[in-house]
């Protein structure tokens, strides 16, 4: 998979020029953000970074995370994602003109990673996925086809999404994950993908998501995280960093403890990206000038796609691609369940 195959240039560049006109329309009260204590590991040891576009990051000097403070309300970002012209964009022609090249690509891939779990992990009976923010519901339409489940269901507040999953079959919740009970829902699988970095609160988001796991539960998530290559060498002028939309950039360590704190227990987290190093040279091609160590851009510039391989090979193994994926288990009534702990 290569950048370009799902975020076409023109079309995300476009998208990013429309998400910065948001800014000035949805963001211009800016006194009133909030400022946060570290959206990981509730350290108030955050410390000014960068401005982008007018807003503040900071890096906490406990975990290492990336984060986004003082940041709007909740409210905010809740009215920014139900009104904006970068949401409709995002839904109308962002999505549907990617659509099968991230089906191929990411969703498909992602239900055979799942099954890989289900093979190895004892979940709770029936079982019952869950996949929160299923947008246009491919991947529910993908988890079906897995065929292991015995209810698919998405949690989608988009009222125009969730219309386009049921006329496909599936249970859909048209809420956010935080405004639902456990009496609405128990899984024994829960997913959600790139969802926490846009969040005003990803602790609350966790916890919430924990409350609808039954005993024994897992959840899977992805994100970015900025302990990965292609964020950290590219730090503010990374398109990774792209306020208002990604205002946590949590790292590896944030995360571990983040799950800690939510109540799960983390059963692994892997970074199984495979872009850092497309992303930069794609960067480097575009903007020659791009600043970069002597190494990475030496590297770049002169050595062949065999070396920028086995380079985004070596960062997948040891944790340091920027996607990463995290599987956190809801404590069980008894402890005799398999589990694996592992970071590899
Ligand atoms: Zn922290």
């Amino acid at each position: 998979m290569k950048e370009h195959e799902i975020r076409p240039r023109e079309l995300f560049d476009s998208f990013l020029e429309v998400a910065r006109r948001d800014i000035d329309v949805y963001f211009a009260k800016s006194a009133e953000f909030v400022a946060v204590r570290c959206p990981a590991c509730d350290s108030d040891q955050g410390r000014p970074s960068f401005v982008k576009h007018g807003m503040q990051y900071a890096e906490c000097a406990d975990c290492g995370s990336l984060f986004m403070s003082p940041r709007p309300t909740r409210e905010m970002i809740d009215r920014y994602y139900r009104e904006s012209e970068s949401s409709r964009f995002w839904a109308q022609r962002f999505f549907p003109e990617t659509a099968e090249p991230r089906r191929r690509f990411i969703f498909r891939p992602r239900a055979e990673v799942l099954n890989e779990l289900l093979s190895r992990l004892d979940l709770p009976r029936p079982l019952i996925v869950a996949d929160i923010g299923s947008g246009f519901g491919i991947f529910l339409e993908e988890l079906r086809k897995l065929g292991a489940f015995e209810e698919v269901v998405g949690i989608e507040p988009s009222t125009d999404l969730a219309c386009a999953s049921r006329d496909r079959g599936f249970r859909i919740f048209e809420h956010p994950v935080e405004s639902l009970n456990a009496s609405d829902l128990q899984a024994s699988v829960l997913t959600s993908f790139e969802v926490i970095e846009h969040l005003h609160s990803p602790f609350d988001f966790l916890h919430s998501a924990r409350r609808l796991l039954a005993p024994g539960g897992i959840l899977m998530f992805t994100t970015l995280t900025c302990s990965g290559w292609d964020i950290r060498l590219l730090w503010e002028r990374s398109k990774s960093v792209s306020p208002p939309h990604h205002i946590n950039l949590l790292s590896t360590e944030g995360l571990e403890r983040l799950v800690g704190r939510s109540g799960l227990e983390l059963v692994e987290i892997a970074t199984p990206g495979k872009l850092d190093v497309d992303i930069v040279g794609n960067m480097l091609e575009e903007d020659p000038g791009t600043p970069l160590d002597r190494f990475s851009a030496y590297l770049l510039r002169h050595r062949g796609a065999e070396v920028r391989a086995d380079l985004q090979g070596l960062l997948q193994r040891h944790c340091l691609s920027s996607h990463v994926r995290v599987v956190a288990r809801a404590p069980c009534a008894q402890t005799s369940h398999s589990q694996t702990k592992s970071r590899p």
